[in-house]
């Protein structure tokens, strides 16, 4: 595989984690020339998934979006990048061993959020009140109340049983502008 540093062909495998259902394989390299280590992804080439959106627009399969929406969920959260991106293939491998060549966008959801259930409560929340786009603030409880009940053991949701008891929780995360990381124009020049 070919060093996207230096372009070497030399590397070494340093892990390799395959899917649950063994429909994808990702390894982790390392360049031999320049030590920078890359990820490929290794999975059986057929016809490309679609996914069929709720208008019923059919676009491609984009595991990017799905990583990207999951990280974004489990933002300052102590879930692992190895996890997340676990799950990733996970969902990957099940879209395409259960569906033949299109997969329903509302399927994808839902098995991202059973990912989110499994990493942390808190990712879960997230995703779920962007993704069910919930209408108003009673629709969010009972989704909090629904989790509350079939997982007593070990919950751990900072401020959820707080805001189960008194006033509607600010349904933030979904408009919460990204954090940029360095603050715009912090030099000035003189
Ligand atoms: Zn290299």
């Amino acid at each position: 595989m070919k060093c996207p540093r230096c372009s070497s062909d030399d590397d070494r495998v340093v892990d390799s984690r395959t899917s649950a259902d063994g429909v994808v394989i990702r390894r982790r390299r390392e360049c031999l020339e320049c030590f920078m280590r890359f990820t490929t992804y290794e999975r059986i080439e057929e016809s490309p998934l679609r996914v069929i959106k709720k208008n019923g627009e059919r676009v491609r399969f984009d595991r990017d979006r799905i990583l990207h929406g999951m990280l974004r969920a489990c933002e300052k959260l102590p879930v692992s990048m190895a996890d997340i991106e676990e799950a990733v293939m996970r969902v990957e491998g099940r879209c395409q061993g259960e569906y033949d060549r299109e997969v329903p966008s509302s399927v994808i959801g839902s098995l991202v959020m059973d990912e989110l259930r499994q990493l942390d409560q808190v990712a879960y929340v997230r995703f779920a009140s962007v993704y069910r786009e919930f209408k108003d603030v009673g629709q969010f409880m009972s989704e909090l109340e629904t989790i509350l009940d079939e997982d007593v053991d070990g919950l751990e949701v900072p401020g959820l049983a707080a805001a189960a008891g008194e006033a509607p929780p600010s349904v933030e995360p979904s408009t919460r502008p990204v954090d940029p990381g360095h603050p715009p124009d912090s030099r000035d020049g003189s």
